[in-house]
């Protein structure tokens, strides 16, 4: 079976479970686990942000980011098809009390221009907007990236109306790869940024918030509300901790494997719009001769398995596990429909 449905199927590997095997671990409500604070330590390092928090997962990190920079009635920016709001089970209301305005970006990127328009005037009948969510790589815009001119034109519009940004870095590392950026230019940008050790860098488990000592101080409370204080998970810690120092340079095999992918899928009648292929995501639509679901079936015939996204779309997601001849395979199948 060939995964494409998810860089979230990864297995870890026999080195990363060496790694977790022999981590010292201690309970991390009492601030007691080792391997758990190195790992908020050398993120929150890596990003040169002062602290760190681990979590089970990027919504948690997420979610706790939002309720730590807002208060209940307050207004969060995000785009329309932004992970915080699509696909967090209505967590921004139910955890924060926050609503949200929606933006139409651009495969889920947002303008500077597109922020100050949204932002409420000083007006008692409006919500008070404290928070802009950007997400960086734009999943459902298909991996999509930012450039950073643009990140630094929003956080511009931050500074002069007090707001905070928060960023959804699940696959922060695919756009630094891609456009060789670095995380510190990213920490100085953002006031909190979680990142996902468990989607292309390959952790079976586990999410970093990132922020001020103040707010990550604010984060553990939330965190421990939300259910999320682990006792002896450095064992998982352990795991995030050789991701993050073996599977990122590497992730630029995976861009590469989207690319021979999508370069199959061209040729081919079935397809219709690939949105532009920058990461380790490839979504394409689905004409004539199948629906995405039917071509979906096709594939998994063939133990290909992908995701139809819509009735007329296909995503592909590259990662960790997914090896040369695997994407041979893929494309002498494409090939063949
Ligand atoms: C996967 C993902 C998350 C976090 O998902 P969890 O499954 O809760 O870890 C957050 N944002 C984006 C864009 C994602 O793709």
């Amino acid at each position: 079976m060939i995964d494409f449905r998810s860089d979230t199927v990864t297995r870890p590997t026999p080195g990363m479970l060496e790694a977790m095997l022999n981590a010292p671990v201690g309970d991390d409500v009492f601030g007691e686990d080792p391997s758990i604070n190195q790992l908020e330590t050398m993120s929150a390092a890596l990003f040169g942000m002062e602290a760190g928090i681990f979590c089970p997962s990027g919504t948690m990190t997420n979610q706790i980011a939002i309720k730590c920079h807002t208060q209940p009635g307050d207004e969060v920016i995000c785009d329309k098809l932004s992970h915080v709001y699509l696909y967090e089970g209505g967590g921004i209301a139910a955890n924060s009390g926050a609503s949200v305005r929606l933006l139409e970006g651009n495969r889920g990127r947002l303008t500077a221009d597109q922020v100050r328009e949204a932002i409420n005037p000083e007006d008692i009948h409006k919500p008070v907007t404290t928070l802009v969510s950007l997400e960086n790589t734009g999943n459902r815009g298909g991996g999509s990236c930012y450039n950073f001119a643009d990140i630094q034109a929003i956080k511009e519009v931050c500074l002069q109306n007090n707001l905070k940004l928060h960023l959804d870095g699940a696959r922060l590392f695919n756009a630094l790869v891609a456009k060789n950026e670095t995380c510190k230019q990213y920490g100085e940008a953002f006031d909190s940024i979680s990142i996902c050790l468990s989607k292309g860098l390959g952790a079976p488990v586990g999410s970093v918030l990132l922020g001020t000592h103040q707010l990550i101080k604010k984060a553990r409370r939330v965190r421990k509300m939300f259910g999320g204080g682990m006792r002896q998970a450095g064992y998982l810690a352990a795991a995030c901790i050789y991701a993050l120092e073996h599977n990122v340079a590497r992730l630029a095999e995976d861009h590469a494997h989207a690319q021979m992918i999508t370069a199959a899928l061209v040729k081919k009648d079935f397809t219709g719009e690939i949105l532009p292929v920058e990461t380790n995501i490839v979504i394409f639509a689905v004409k004539g001769r199948y629906t995405a679901p039917e071509l979906a079936a096709k594939f998994k015939e063939q133990g290909i398995f992908v995701i139809a996204i819509s009735p007329t779309q296909i995503r592909i997601v590259v990662h960790l596990d997914i090896h040369p001849n695997d994407v041979a395979k893929t494309i002498e199948v494409i090939d063949s429909l």
